[in-house]
């Protein structure tokens, strides 16, 4: 068991964590930060396999994975 922490200050909403994590643990969240961006949320975090996939992907490296 793993999971991601998103540091929403840094995410900017472009979504390709999103699209890289295989399991579809990531989505966007309804609100949005200081930014005005949609920021990742990792669901179901059992599911998680600490690929680091996501955090590999991020242009912002916003992501950390904790196995
Ligand atoms: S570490 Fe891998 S399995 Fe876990 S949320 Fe990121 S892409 Fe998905
Ligand atoms: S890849 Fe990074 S910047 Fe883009 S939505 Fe995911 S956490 Fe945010």
């Amino acid at each position: 068991m793993a999971k991601i922490e998103v540091n929403t200050k840094l995410c900017k909403g472009c979504e390709l964590c999103t699209l890289q994590c295989a399991k579809g643990l990531i989505t966007m969240s309804a609100a949005v930060n200081e930014k005005g961006y949609k920021t990742a949320v990792q669901h179901e975090s059992e599911k998680c396999t600490a690929c680091k996939l996501c955090a590999l992907m991020c242009p912002e490296a916003a992501i950390t994975v904790y196995k």
